[in-house]
């Protein structure tokens, strides 16, 4: 074992641990290239052990909590996260490569992600419901779902875990997680906050594992309940055929092809900066990437030409840098993913604006910023999501032409309207398919507003009071009200 790698344990059951193999694995620094922490090689026997930990804290002191109590939890965890943000967040850029402004706004951010959902458990009512027959009171209650998995990917970790945990703490659910073996780190880290924040054992655990087999397990276990997954559109369908095995809810966020549409009335400069926001941020591995635009042809040539100017000048290096403006790829697989459809696209006849080529200069898996013309409609760069720094453009001359092509897609995760007229901005957001429009912005979120996607981006909706929804389980409890007997051979 190399002893200058940082060991990170799982939890399991309250307690840090290794794995029951005894067996570690090596997380990558995607900007050195060099390995950094040796992480648990998790087994099916530990997914088991944790899933019936998390089963025991529902069965135990966390299930009798009500949701006062177990917002006075959230909100301990919440100052624990705030004091430990700075650590999260260096943790989150040394496994991922994304950059430390980015990832110490979103650890800071994870708190607010509690305390929302803290504001939210002590509010979980139910309805005393009329009915037909008045010899019974009716109500309604709100239940926890039971064990939850969550499965989450490596390009934000903690905030994609954060849009699973905080609703299903707030409804009483237990949690075993399983963060990718991209980027396991920060999770095994934040989980060690648990048990400071007073939270009895078994509520969270986490178990790692460098290969499918942990995901698998914690998938289809027979012992969990509900399973939240974050990733590619093809792990998705497998992991929602595991939970319907279980006849279990799921809720997927998976991949997108989201579209700019910018129209020619459109503020041209602020246009170009949410463009190279959508696309560029965080070198384009979010799921949200704005990654195709889709211009007025009167246009095109002026918005390109700001986009491609910005890009040119996008600083790339050090992801701890306070001036780097873009990392490298987070890991070896996804770096030559993105390598092979820029290969794709310039075989189809794209025409490179700018970038098109690894940045061998800094080491590590970078690619310059990208801008792609001349693309057809039905390109392979068009319809596949890259999930890298790659923005394909092509053109629409009037409105309907501009939707047909955003629609034309099987994702459907996020969009966004560049334009000043206030009627055509509405207009078009509500023929946009896809979960979230942003009118002349991009790239926003919140704990109070629901996202998620339709089509190959997923099922359900994370943040905002609907995501408790995907936490609970709505009792319906009948009062007789007489005392007396009734035809026992009738309905009612
Ligand atoms: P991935 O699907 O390869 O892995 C995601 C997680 O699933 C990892 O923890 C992995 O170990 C696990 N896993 C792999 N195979 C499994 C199986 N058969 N059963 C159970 N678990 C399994 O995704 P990734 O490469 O880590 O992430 C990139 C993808 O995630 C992109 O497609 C991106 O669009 C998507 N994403 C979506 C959102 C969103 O909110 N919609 C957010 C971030 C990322």
């Amino acid at each position: 074992m190399n002893s200058t790698l940082q060991s990170f344990q799982m939890l399991i059951n309250g307690a840090a641990v290794d794995a029951g193999s005894g067996r570690t694995f090596e997380s990558m620094n995607p900007y050195s290239g060099v390995a950094w922490a040796l992480i648990p090689e998790g087994t099916v026997e530990d997914v088991d052990a944790a899933v019936q930990a998390a089963r025991a804290a529902l069965d135990g002191e966390w299930g009798q909590l009500t949701g006062f109590g177990r917002a006075a939890l959230m909100r301990r965890l919440s100052r624990l996260i705030a004091d430990r943000a700075e650590d999260l967040a260096r943790l989150e850029v040394t496994d991922t490569g994304k950059l430390y402004r980015e990832m110490a706004g979103q650890a800071t951010a994870l708190a607010g992600w509690y305390d929302y959902y803290a504001g939210l458990a002590d509010k979980l009512e139910g309805r005393q419901i009329p009915t037909p027959n008045p010899n019974y009171l009716v109500y309604t209650r709100r239940e926890p779902v039971g064990v939850v998995a969550a499965i989450t990917p490596w390009n934000s970790p903690l905030l994609l875990l954060t849009w699973k945990l905080a609703p299903a703490l707030a409804a009483g659910c237990t949690m075993v997680a399983k963060p990718s073996e991209h980027a396991p780190a920060s999770t095994l880290e934040f989980a060690s906050l648990f048990a400071e924040a007073g939270f009895p054992d078994g509520v969270f655990n986490v178990v790692t594992g460098s290969t499918r087999e942990t995901g698998e397990a914690l998938a289809g276990h027979p012992g969990v309940d509900k399973v939240a997954f974050t990733g590619a559109t093809r792990t998705g369908r497998a992991v929602a055929h595991a939970a319907a095995e279980n006849l279990n809810s799921i809720t997927l966020e998976l991949g997108g092809k989201s579209a700019h549409l910018c129209f020619p009335d459109a503020d041209l400069e602020a246009a170009a900066n949410g463009v190279i926001a959508g696309v560029f941020a965080a070198a384009g591995q979010t799921c949200m990437a704005g990654s195709r635009l889709i211009v007025h042809e009167d246009v095109h040539d002026e918005l390109v030409q700001l986009i491609s100017d910005r890009a040119a000048t996008i600083k790339l290096g050090d992801p701890n840098l306070p001036e780097t403006e873009m990392g490298p790829i987070a890991n070896a697989p996804q770096y030559h993913k993105v390598l092979q459809l820029l290969k794709v696209a310039a075989d189809e006849g794209a025409n490179v604006v700018c970038g098109g080529e690894p940045d061998d200069e800094q080491g590590g898996y970078f690619i310059r910023p990208t801008v792609l013309t001349g693309v057809s409609p039905d390109a392979t760069i068009v319809r596949e999501e890259v999930f890298g720094p790659v923005l394909a453009v092509y053109t629409f001359t009037d409105e309907s032409e501009a939707l047909r092509l955003a629609n034309a897609s099987p994702y459907g995760l996020a969009g966004a309207v560049w334009t000043k007229d206030v009627h055509r901005g509405h207009r078009i957001a509500a023929s946009i398919r896809a979960g979230s429009v942003w009118i002349n912005g991009y790239r926003a979120v919140a704990p109070s507003v629901p996202f998620g996607g339709i089509g190959n981006s997923g099922i359900g909706r994370e943040n905002g009071i609907e995501a408790i929804d995907a936490y609970t389980e709505t009792k319906a409890v009948w009062v007789e009200l007489t005392g007396g007997t009734r035809d026992p051979f009738t309905l009612g």
